[in-house]
This record gives structure tokens, sequence and C-alpha cells, in this order.
């Protein structure tokens, strides 16, 4: 599949951009939260495009040819490949915050389950846990991390619309999970986004922990 780039953007930074999706990928299908072909990533090349992992492909396995360029609205650009289907939730993130460059997509074990166990409440709020300081912003576990939980749909636009509801009633976000489905998390550059995601199954795995344990 050949990836035609425009003018403005330089061989050299897509090819980079995609390896560092691949690298990421790699690791985090090691970990196994890419189960069957699930997941996506992608980064931010300027104001107008986006690096994202082509739909189906092994996330264990990507190479460049895995990686096409889309615009800020989720088409594809230069190349017939298709992008994820969850490609509008990536660039509503980046449309919405010029500051954001990553943004990761997992299903791990941890994500899923935790998205049906708080999917009832409509949010997880994390508070006490030393590691919330690792979510850029927050800088001390005597805070309130408040994840929301959405309900999944096939239908792009209405998960665009909730999680637009959220930010437009001026509640920070930081992740949210989608029920039954996974979790999304963004950052500034590849390591803090990648810092988000690790936090995140961490903290989620232990508040169901201490949930299951407590009476
Ligand atoms: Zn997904």
């Amino acid at each position: 599949m050949s990836q035609v780039l425009p003018a403005t953007i330089s061989p050299e930074l897509f090819a980079q951009r995609a390896d560092a999706i691949a690298d990421a990928a790699r690791e985090l299908a090691a970990a196994g939260w890419t189960p069957a072909t699930s997941s996506n990533f992608s980064m931010r090349l300027d104001d107008d495009h986006a690096a994202i992992t082509i739909s189906g492909r092994d996330k264990g396995r990507l190479g460049r040819d895995d990686i096409m360029l889309i615009d800020m609205h989720g088409k594809a650009v230069g190349t017939s490949a298709r992008p994820s289907a969850e490609t509008e939730l990536h660039t509503q993130i980046y449309r919405r915050w010029p500051e954001m460059n990553v943004v990761l997509h997992t299903h791990s074990r941890t994500q899923s389950v935790a998205s049906r166990l708080f999917a009832r409440d409509g949010v997880v709020t994390l508070a006490g846990w030393e590691l919330q300081k690792a979510i850029a912003g927050q800088t001390t576990h005597d805070s309130e991390l408040a994840i929301p939980v959405f309900p999944n749909t096939q239908h792009m636009p209405e998960l665009v619309a909730q999680v637009d509801a959220w930010l437009d009633s001026g509640r920070p976000l930081h992740a949210y999970l989608i029920n039954g489905h996974g979790i999304y998390t963004w950052g500034r550059d590849m390591a803090e986004t990648r810092r988000h995601l690790e936090a995140l199954e961490f903290l989620l795995g232990c508040e169901m922990d201490l949930r299951s344990r407590s009476v």
C-alpha cells in the first residue's frame, strides 16, 4: 500500500512518526493489551494531518506500511488504505487540544473488565493513589481523577458527541473508557502518553482489587 505525502510533510517526519507508532504498538501488543488486531494508535504530524494505524493489522507486527496519513476529519490522505474504524475519536482529541500530539487506544483485560464494572456509575473516580501523579497536571495523590465510562456504540458520531458533552461541561479529561471495549488516553508526546496508559492500567487494576476486597 503506497502512501503519497503532501509537499508540506517530509518523508523523514512521516517515517519517524510511523516508526514511533510501530515501536509503541509492538510493546503494548507484547503486554497483551491489543488482542486480535484490536486497538489503534496515532501521532500528529502538523495542524492538519496525523499518522494512524491502518485498520485490521496485527499490532505486534506493524511496519511503516501499516501506518497511513489522515486529515483532522479522519479522511485518508494520499492512500487507498482504510484507517481504523475509530479514527474520529483520535482527530477529535487533536482538534480540541492543539498541544496534544499522541493518542493511544488499547483493549487490555483490566481496561475491558473495569469498563464493565464502572459503567453503572458512568465514571471511575480514582483518589488516594500515588500513581495519579503520573497523569500530566496531577501533583498530589490527594485529589480526584475522574475517568468517564461512555456506552459503547459502532456509530462513531455518538461517541464523539459523548466526549464533547463531557468536555463542554468544563470537567477535566485525561482519558476515558468505553463500556466493554477499552481505554483512550493522549499526551504531548509518546513518552507522556505511554506513561498515562501504563498508570491508568495499574490504577484501574488497583481500584478493582480494592473494591473486590472491601465490604
Ligand atoms: Zn477499540
